[in-house]
Parts: C-alpha cells; structure tokens; sequence
C-alpha cells in the first residue's frame, strides 16, 4: 500500500490527469445529487454514449426529484424504453418517491440513508455521496476494483468476498480525503479510458510508475477471468397480429395468462414491459404459438385456425441468456378486445413516445414492419 510521500505523488498525478483530460459528460457539468445520482442508475451495465441521449431526454421530462415521483410510472419505464434493465427505472421512481415523503425532497446526505434507498447500494451511495456533498466515500465496483488489482498485482478472483473486502481499504486508503468527487472519478475515468479491461495503455497512464501489475508484466493477464455463467439457450415465439389499418396488439405487463413457470420467465424476458404475445418453445414455434393464442385470445379470433406467417429470425441476449426471437404476423380483419390490452399502429410501437417496450419487442416490431406481407409463407 501506498504512503507518505508516495501516497501524495500519486494522488496528485493521478487528479491532475484527470482535471487535464476528463471526458466532458453532462452529469459532470453538476454538483446536483438527482443528476449525479440518474448518470449512476443508468450507467450500471451500459455504455456512456448510449446513456448521454436517454439521460437528456429524461431530465427534460423530469428536472428533478418531484416531479420523478408524482409521474406515472408508465411514463417512467417509457422514457427508459430501449436503455435495458427496467429494475433501475422502478427502483429510481421508488427511491424518489421515499426522498419526497422522508427527506424533504432531498437526496440524503446520511450514507445510511441513502443505503436504505431501493436500487441503492455502496457503490451508488459512494459515487453520489462524494461528487454532490464532498463525503469521504470510496467508490469500488468492478472498474474500479480492475484498476486497484492491477496496481498492487492482486492475484485471484476479486469478487470474492475476502478479496473484495482488502480492495475496499485500498481504495479508502488511496481516496483523496481533499477532493473525495474528484478522486473518485478519476479512479473510474481511468478504468474507463486507458486501464481498459483489455489492452491497458500504460505508456499513457498517468500513474504507471505506481503500478505493480505493470513492473512485473501483468498488466494483460490481471484481474483474473472469472468463471463466466452457462449461457442459456432460448427460442421465444412472438405473435404480430395486424389487423388491415395496421393496428397490432400489445399486452401489458406482466404476462398473460398468470402463473405458469413458461409465463414467468417470458415476462422477464421481455421486462415486465408491453409486449406482443410471446411464448418459449421448444420444437415447433409456430404449433407451440399457435396453442398458446388458442388459449389467450377469445374464442370469437380462433374458432377458425390462425394462420401464422413466418418473419425473419432474430438474435436477442439479456444478461446469461441467447435468445432466438421467432417473429410472426397473424392477419386478422379485427383485433381482439381483452382486459388491459393495448391497441396501437404497429409503426408507433416503436416509437420513443409510444409505450414502454423492450428491445426484444422493438427487435419483433422491426421485422414485421421490415417484411411486406407478400414475401412472407404461411403456415
Ligand atoms: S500502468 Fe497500466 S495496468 Fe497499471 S494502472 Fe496504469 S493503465 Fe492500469
């Protein structure tokens, strides 16, 4: 571990790098808690330049906490359509809705408080903490933790527990107890741009002469892989019903019918969101579809057989699961009604002011509008 002299050395290099070469984001254009704590939820497993025109978008609608929190949270999850994860939207309107009714609209300067958030852990407190208040709060996540395992040359599996808890008082250690925002993103501004989990630029790195990974020839081999999840294989048949003004239904979450083990994890599939009917198949997607409508649309749509036409196949992954999204269009001269269903042109589905969906059904969406009918064989 770092100290004395040293320690200042790198403290100082490392935030004068940053305060030189900062990507400039717009969450760093503010000291406001609601910003910086928005960038954190929807950072968590996405790309910075796919985050930039949803968190615009979102503070436009929402300037802050209040108005988050009085919403629909229809409205919420739809403005957060296509960035993936919907937990984090739920969560966010949650935890806003307790800062109006506990803390005064107020994003709680307590890290207690803030933990006891939904959606909020140490990582997310840390960051928010430190960058709105100036608390002395080290963030640590796998950013981070890459970065800290490189410097001291930490061998073995970093996520687990023992592991993780010693990179937690390295990274109190090193935080710069002046400047705790700052320090903080500098740290994961470096994980993000030059100690990349593949190919770390050293050469540019503004505290390589620190860096025991990089002294003994490590940088490229450390942290250690981890042992990645089975991914799971998974074919979702989907169901485009399109009447002749281009009308298609939509059902709204969660899955219809209820209860069933299949239901749930297609619910999941597709986020809890508004979604065409979807079934997992096994061997024959267009039967195993065509009995699972049978079953949810009333008796007036299939007491003659429905005729399923075949659209071109997608590829879909959501988090450890591959899934082949087998679109197809069932014509039909009138939509069904049913209890909470949706009805809507199949070229607004997927619009951004249209309803909340996920990638899944704006991925179904596309192929059905992709594919003049006529191209198309029955089944
Ligand atoms: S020298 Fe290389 S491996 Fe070490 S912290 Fe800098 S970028 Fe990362």
């Amino acid at each position: 571990m770092l100290k004395g002299r040293e320690l200042t050395t790198f403290r100082q290099q490392l935030l004068a790098w940053f305060r030189q070469y900062q990507r400039d984001l717009p969450w760093r254009r503010s000291k406001d808690p609601y910003r910086i704590w928005l960038s954190e939820i929807m950072l968590q497993q996405t790309r910075v330049a796919a985050v930039i025109p949803y968190y615009q978008r979102f503070l436009q609608r929402f300037p802050d906490i209040h108005t988050l929190a009085a919403a629909p949270q229809e409205e919420v999850l739809r403005l957060w359509s296509g960035l993936g994860y919907y937990s984090r939207a739920r969560n966010l309107q949650r935890a806003a809705q307790e800062i109006v009714a506990r803390h005064g609209g107020v994003f709680p300067r307590a890290e207690k408080d803030a933990l006891g958030l939904p959606g909020i852990g140490s990582y997310t407190a840390a960051a928010i903490l430190s960058i709105a208040y100036g608390a002395k709060h080290a963030v640590l996540d796998g950013n981070v933790a890459r970065v800290l395992a490189r410097l001291f040359a930490v061998q073995g599996d970093l996520r687990d527990a023992e592991h993780w808890r010693s990179l937690q008082e390295s990274a109190n250690a090193l935080l710069d107890p002046e400047s705790p925002g700052d320090w903080n993103q500098a740290v994961m501004e470096l994980g993000a741009t030059l100690c990349t989990p593949q190919s770390p630029q050293c050469l540019l790195c503004p505290v390589a002469q620190f860096c025991q990974a990089r002294k003994l020839g490590l940088a490229d081999l450390l942290p250690a892989r981890r042992k990645k999840r089975a991914t799971e294989n998974i074919t979702l048949a989907v169901a485009i019903l399109l009447d002749p003004r281009g009308h298609t239904l939509l059902l709204p979450p969660p899955a219809l019918p209820r209860g069933k083990a299949a239901h749930a994890q297609v619910s999941m599939l597709v986020s809890k969101l508004w979604h065409f009917p979807t079934i997992a198949v096994r061997t024959d997607p267009a039967a195993e579809l065509r009995a699972h409508l049978n079953e949810i649309l009333p008796r007036s749509m299939t007491k003659r057989p429905l005729h399923l036409e075949p659209l071109p196949a997608a590829r879909h992954a959501v988090t450890h699961h591959a899934i082949t999204l087998q679109p197809f269009r069932v014509s039909a001269t009138e939509l069904p009604r049913m209890p909470g269903a949706n009805t809507i042109l199949l070229s607004d589905v997927t619009s951004p002011s249209s309803l909340a969906i996920s990638n899944l059904t704006r991925k179904a969406a596309r192929a059905a509008r992709a594919t003049p009918a006529a191209l198309s064989a029955r089944v």
